[in-house]
């Protein structure tokens, strides 16, 4: 069943592939392309849309769900070091989204998005509406106002493919029905242990630092159930639109392999990320752009990209093994071993620094 609403943009006729941004761009009527990583937090998703973000095609934008909320959302910093406000890029696109939809505030936009892609409640009642023929009378709207947000990014970059890595498999569910995008999905996957490993670390407030607030540490039980369930939702995303071109990449392949990793991302996104690749593996400087909120590496400066096992020495036996009993069948069903190869944290790093370009 067909569950796009009855609005839409005036062509909806795919992209081709072969086309360089700007022709892409020149063609205002094609859909936006949007490149959407999704999965648990934690995963490498901001090193990851750091990288992409370097193709000359494309603009990467980091967690874009927090460009259009309130609250402590508000305070986080582009990692260009500017502030939403004041960023010359978001400052923008929020400017030319207002003139798109004709709304002088984000708070209602703000409400849509929490209604219908709020991962904590599923959106249950909206999306059994939508399945069952009778959507929501706000998802029209939602739509509306989501297909402006990629319209200003568009309008106010001349890029026309976007990289986002908001993470949120809800919100890529509602990327792929929003008419006018020409949505690619990426399910970035990193070891559970990983995962939990760094969401034990507490994090204090700091601004400069892309911190915009005080970050507890989460015990490694819930850390567990939340890599579960969100790559669950992922899977479930990916096999509810098998039209979508998609992938599943593993953030250990990337640090090891990253060349053979952006070329599959690249397939998916229908984009070369070759020079992308050889500069990397050069140590060229990588642009960090202008990514919203994710995590602090955006606005550290020089970072090395590295396989980061350090969960495997930090974690107790007594954690590994609850993580393992906990998630351990899907570790396995991902090709991960209850005993990986021991190495240092510095092990496998590879020599590559993103440095802020000038
Ligand atoms: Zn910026």
């Amino acid at each position: 069943m067909d569950c796009r609403p009855e609005w839409s943009p005036s062509v909806t006729e795919p992209v081709n592939f072969q086309l360089n941004a700007d022709v892409i761009a020149r063609q205002s009527d094609a859909p936006i392309r949007v490149v959407y990583v999704m999965g648990a937090g934690r995963s490498g998703s901001t090193v990851l849309d750091t990288i992409l973000n370097n193709h000359e095609d494309v603009i990467g934008v980091g967690e874009l769900v927090h460009l259009f909320i309130e609250g402590s959302a508000a305070k986080e910093n582009c990692s260009c070091g500017e502030a939403r406000d004041t960023c010359e890029i978001w400052s923008s696109v929020r400017e030319r989204w207002a003139e798109l939809t004709g709304l002088s505030s984000i708070t209602e936009h703000e409400r849509l998005m929490t209604k219908f892609t709020r991962v904590q409640r599923l959106a249950i009642p909206e999306w059994h509406r939508l399945r069952a023929g009778n959507p929501d009378p706000d998802f029209a709207e939602c739509l509306k106002q989501t297909h402006a947000t990629y319209q200003a990014i568009a309008d106010a970059t001349g890029k026309r493919v976007i990289i986002e890595s908001s993470k949120n498999p809800l919100r890529a569910k509602l990327l792929c029905l929003t008419p006018g995008l020409d949505v690619r999905l990426v399910h970035l996957v990193r070891d559970a242990r990983g995962v939990a490993w760094s969401r034990m670390k507490p994090f204090a407030k700091s601004k400069e630092g892309g911190v915009p607030q005080d970050i507890r540490p989460k015990p490694i039980h819930i850390s567990a159930g939340y890599w579960l369930f969100m790559n669950f939702l992922s899977e479930q995303v990916r096999k509810a639109f098998p039209n979508q071109p998609s992938t599943r990449i593993h953030y250990e392949d990337f640090v090891s392999n990253p060349a053979q990793t952006l070329k599959e991302i690249g397939e998916v996104a229908g984009l070369d990320y070759s020079t992308v690749a050889n500069r990397l593996l050069a140590g060229d400087p990588m642009a960090p752009g202008h990514l919203y909120a994710g995590n602090r590496v955006r606005t550290a400066g020089p970072i090395k990209l590295r396989s980061d096992m350090a969960w495997a020495e930090k974690l107790t036996p007594g954690q590994k093994r609850l993580t393992w009993l906990l998630a351990g069948y899907k570790l396995r069903q991902y090709g991960y071993e209850r005993q990986p190869a021991t190495e240092s944290p510095e092990a496998n790093a590879v020599d590559n620094s993103i440095r802020n370009a000038a």
